[in-house]
């Protein structure tokens, strides 16, 4: 799985990519971009501080064969998305090709210049059309904590450990880094209450996530065997699954979250491919003594090898307090995407082995990655707001306030490879509209 593209010597003619924390010449993920609001979105690559327009590039006839075909053909029906339905081999020509107009003594690096942009005069946006969005829940140390909030004596529910829970979440409601997060109004009913009542969710929480797309998808009624479901995932990104933990108290029961997770679900844009990541796999770490083996549907001895992801989630906070003083954002928290207890190939096969088709497009949550130490939710930082966090500016945090803003990343290291990273998964909290 790796080759040229990863050697950690190669740098780029854009000086900003070498030695960038996320884009450096060894990630080039894909994303979808524009310059101007009045202009369509195009197809770009991330490099450095710069984004690479594919569609110029094609028109300037610097791609050829069948990174050029996969790209012509996309960017006229349903852009990305024709790319990840087919399959690593597509991926595999647009990165090397890429790779070699980006890197360092490129004969046509003056070309190329002409169609870069810089990132930060550009919108990024969700980069395809998102069929069907599910959440998983396989973070098992959130799951131990949050269980412990609600049931101190038998924090997990017996089928944890064997099946990937999950349920079906809302595709339209799923927005890109930096667009704004309105606290939703709904039915809330705190214990101190006697009647339930409608208005602002008072307990508005982040969720630390990853982001795993389908690329090439199954039919309807037909499985995807656990060794074969790493080749359909097309990429990887940061997710933000927005909670009203209010909300979600109320209405949960019988039948699971709804409009606690509907209003707002924030991504990273930029689609990090399986082969960006090829040096950062890691082996699943091993269960605890006593823990169930996964069923034989969901085991795999190279997805156990080296189906993990090694990436270092942190989470940071910006308030308004903390701006006015001029300090800097303050870290929630930092943690490690090992802190999952399924593989993102075994969540894919679960998801598809009652014979559900999935497409390209669809996106899957992993569930809140919280580590000892590193939890990925305010729910599990102050536990469940019984304990306010205090902030360097002397303002405390239960939950979220409007005017916070909430930023994720990822990234992964390893000695002897360039470092990458997914760039930002980022979301400000704005005002609820009138509750009538
Ligand atoms: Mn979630």
């Amino acid at each position: 799985m790796l080759d040229h593209t990863h050697l950690a010597a190669r740098r780029s003619h854009v000086a900003s990519a070498n030695g960038h924390d996320d884009f450096p010449i060894q990630n080039l993920p894909f994303g979808l971009f524009s310059t101007d609001p009045e202009e369509p979105e195009r197809m770009g690559i991330a490099i450095g501080d710069q984004i690479l327009d594919l569609e110029g590039a094609l028109e300037a006839g610097l791609l050829t064969g069948l990174a050029a075909e996969a790209i012509e053909d996309a960017q006229f029906i349903d852009g990305w998305a024709d790319v990840l339905c087919r399959g690593r081999e597509a991926r595999v020509a647009i990165r090397h090709q890429v790779f070699d107009l980006l890197a360092e003594g490129s004969r046509l690096a003056g070309a190329v210049a002409e169609h870069l942009h810089a990132s930060r005069d550009c919108t990024l946006h969700v980069p395809m059309r998102i069929g069907d969005y599910t959440d998983f829940y396989a973070g098992i140390v959130h799951a131990k904590t949050v269980g412990a909030l609600m049931r101190p004596d038998n924090p997990l529910l017996p089928n944890y450990k064997h099946v990937p829970i999950g349920y079906h979440g809302r595709a339209s409601s799923v927005v890109a880094s930096g667009h704004p997060v309105r606290r939703p109004n709904g039915q809330r009913k705190p214990a101190t209450e006697t009647e339930p009542s409608f208005g602002p969710c008072r307990n508005l929480d982040y969720e630390l996530e990853l982001g795993i797309w389908i690329g090439e998808g199954n039919d309807l009624g037909e499985p995807i065997p656990i060794g074969e479901a790493g080749r359909h995932i097309g990429g990887f990104c940061l997710l933000n699954d927005w909670s009203a933990r209010d909300i979600q108290g109320w209405e949960y029961q019988p039948l699971g979250p709804f409009l606690a997770k509907s209003f707002c679900s924030t991504i990273s844009p930029w689609i990090v491919t399986p082969e960006a990541m090829a040096p950062f796999r890691h082996a699943q770490p091993p269960r605890p003594e006593g823990d169930p083996r996964p069923m034989d549907y969901l085991w795999d001895d190279a997805d156990q090898a080296h189906g993990a992801l090694d990436l270092e989630l942190e989470v940071w906070l910006m308030t308004p307090g903390l701006r006015a003083k001029g300090l800097a954002p303050f870290r929630l928290s930092r943690g490690s995407s090992l802190g999952l207890y399924w593989t993102p190939a075994q969540l894919l096969a679960h998801h598809a082995s009652g014979g559900c088709n999935l497409r390209t497009g669809d996106l899957l949550g992993t569930g809140t990655i919280s580590v000892e130490g590193g939890m990925g939710s305010l729910l599990e930082i102050t536990r469940g707001g019984k304990e306010p966090l205090a902030l360097p500016s002397g303002e405390t945090r239960r939950f979220l306030e409007d005017g916070d803003e909430v930023r994720l990343t990822a990234r992964a290291r390893r000695e002897g490879f360039a470092g990458i990273g997914f760039g930002e998964c980022r979301g400000a909290i704005s005002p609820a509209p009138s509750a009538r």
